[in-house]
């Protein structure tokens, strides 16, 4: 022990070259929330870790739990965390009036209240509360919904919610299928 300790002087080591700043790091989800949520991105359903803290996702891992996934996500999964906070993320949407021959930027504001008084006017004209053999359906046909890979497993959910047993869509679709 004498040997190694005057071996370290020799060198000018110090006994635990670790300095104060790293001494005082901590990990960034520490105190932080953490939810059990599905990677949005495909059929696999890996199972993630989703970190939060003051209403913000700090970080999103694979759940060590889950038998689909073991802790791991591929490089798509791992990515998720920048559906809500990339800078990359596009916040206006094009509209092309009907007879038109370009395109127009609006904000998403304006796409959703179109949206919504579109839907508001197809569902009023197509609801069918019973069918021709008098069963009642409280159905629409006039509106789909197909969702993307980019929607969220909790946005899946209040989407099937909504659309189905809510407004009576009955074609309500995923491409990722969750
Ligand atoms: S995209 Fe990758 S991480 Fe997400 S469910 Fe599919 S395989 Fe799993």
């Amino acid at each position: 022990m004498q040997l190694l300790q005057g071996l370290r002087n020799h060198i000018g080591l110090v006994p635990n070259p670790v300095s104060q700043a790293t001494r005082q790091a901590r990990s960034r989800i520490r105190g932080a929330e953490v939810s059990i949520s599905v990677c949005p991105y495909c059929a696999v359903g890996c199972s993630q870790l989703v970190y939060t803290k003051d209403g913000r996702i700090l970080d999103i891992e694979g759940n060590y739990e889950s038998p689909i996934n073991g802790g791991t996500l591929c490089p798509k999964g791992a990515a998720t965390w920048q559906l809500i906070h990339s800078p990359l993320r596009e916040l206006r949407v094009k509209y092309r009036a009907p007879y038109s021959d370009h395109w127009e930027e609006r904000s998403l504001d304006w796409a959703m209240e179109r949206i919504a008084q579109l839907v508001k006017q197809t569902r009023d004209a197509t609801f069918v509360h019973r069918d021709e053999n008098g069963l009642v359906v409280n159905r629409t046909l006039g509106i789909a919904h197909l969702g993307g890979a980019t929607l969220d497993n909790e946005e899946n959910y209040l989407i099937k919610k909504l659309f189905t047993g809510g407004l009576g869509i009955v074609a309500v679709e995923n491409q990722a299928r969750i």
